[in-house]
């Protein structure tokens, strides 16, 4: 089911209309632009924070690495910088962990 309205797109930031649909192996659904949307692409935080879960896109499945690649081609990012966010979220998450067990 979709639900449409105007809003934020939460891939592209840009407001008006935008379809509310889930985004697959992820408990969430998101408002999204037609680009967006037909794009298949995905909010960055989402992609990033997902792909840190599993330690890298070299981990992940193919169709999730496939949603990954259509949302940085989507959006301009390279693979690199992808891969740059997603080491700085598992570094982060780590050190999230170690934290925890000191209290
Ligand atoms: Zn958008």
């Amino acid at each position: 089911m979709a639900l449409r309205g105007l809003s934020t797109c939460e891939v592209c930031q840009a407001q008006g209309h935008t379809t509310v649909s889930s985004v697959p192996g992820v408990a969430m659904s998101i408002a999204r632009c037609a680009d967006c949307l037909n794009a298949g692409a995905i909010p960055m935080v989402v992609a990033v924070a997902n792909t840190a879960c599993v330690g890298g896109l070299e981990q992940a499945t193919d169709w999730w690495e496939e949603i990954v690649e259509d949302t940085l081609l989507h959006l301009g990012l390279s693979r690199d910088q992808f891969d740059l966010l997603v080491e700085e979220e598992i570094e982060a998450e780590i050190a999230y962990g170690a934290e925890a067990e000191t209290q």
